[in-house]
């Protein structure tokens, strides 16, 4: 599986963009890694997130939304989902369509907001409006060749919000955003359904020590995790434990941050990045 990170940025992305801190400003200097847009990805077809950044994502970073047609959605909050009007007017359509995975309350919500858009909307036909799949936790489904899992996150209970683990063939991707420590559910569900997990993408949003709330984790809660699935089977030494959806929160520039990651082994995202799983 081919994993690329086109946003590695948390609520507010870094640079904010009313912020002068130490970290915001030293990514305005430098730029590069230190740069991180709202969060999405892609593996293979599948894409991850579909953030308020997506449209800078595909002007300017080369993500090509035509080649991802099955969406992912972690939760509804705008820096993970924010553009079904996008798709919804698209003008010149090749028939393809496009299918949002979400969490329960979310896709009704948004399947009402599609609905109230097309009854008003006599300009386009209906097939221009995408697909809006409501999935349900622990309840495996497949996208072409890949098996997905959703599984409740610790974030925010109000709207649903899910993990998803992503596998195809002998390889495994484990998604942890937005998340605080993983859920006893979770857990339950990861002891009792073992997979080798060849890659975790974990959600690092604290300073470390931070703790100030338990809807996110710092670094040190993302060692914990890691030690958790090792723990339980799911992860050997092969893994490899990615941190990302870092805000300013993190007070650490993306060398810091870094040079902090290696004490635990692990590798710190940057928008842009690519790995084979
Ligand atoms: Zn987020
Ligand atoms: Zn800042
Ligand atoms: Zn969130």
């Amino acid at each position: 599986m081919k994993l690329k990170y086109y946003g590695t940025g948390a609520g507010a992305g870094i640079p904010e963009i009313c912020c002068s801190c130490r970290v915001c400003e030293h990514a305005r200097r430098y730029g590069g890694p230190n740069i991180r847009t709202r969060s999405q990805a892609t593996l293979d077809e599948i894409m991850i997130d579909c953030p308020v950044d997506a449209y800078a994502h595909s002007v300017y970073c080369g993500l090509d939304i035509r080649r991802h047609r099955h969406i992912l959605i972690t939760h509804a909050h705008a820096d993970h989902f924010s553009m079904t009007g996008g798709f919804a007017s698209r003008f010149q359509d090749d028939g393809g369509g496009w299918t949002f995975y979400m969490p329960p309350i979310s896709a009704a919500e948004e399947s009402e907001r599609i609905a109230k858009m097309a009854e008003n909307n006599t300009k386009f036909p209906p097939q221009r409006y995408p697909r809006i799949v409501p999935v349900a936790p622990f309840t495996p489904f497949w996208i072409g060749t890949h098996r997905i899992t959703p599984l409740p996150s610790n974030h925010a209970a109000s709207i649903g919000t899910m993990l998803y683990l992503i596998e195809q063939e002998n390889k495994a991707l484990l998604w942890v955003h937005d998340s605080g420590y993983l859920l006893p559910e979770t857990i339950h569900y990861l002891r009792e359904h073992p997979v080798h997990l060849n890659a975790v993408s974990l959600d690092c949003t604290l300073g470390r020590g931070q703790r100030i709330t338990a809807s996110h984790m710092d670094i040190d809660q993302c060692a914990d995790t890691a030690c958790l699935l090792r723990q339980i089977g799911c992860a050997d030494e092969a893994t490899v434990f990615l941190l990302s959806h870092m805000g300013h929160l993190v007070e650490k520039t993306h060398d810091e941050l870094r040079a902090q990651a290696q004490e635990f082994g692990f590798w710190v995202a940057y928008d842009g990045m690519e790995l084979n799983i």
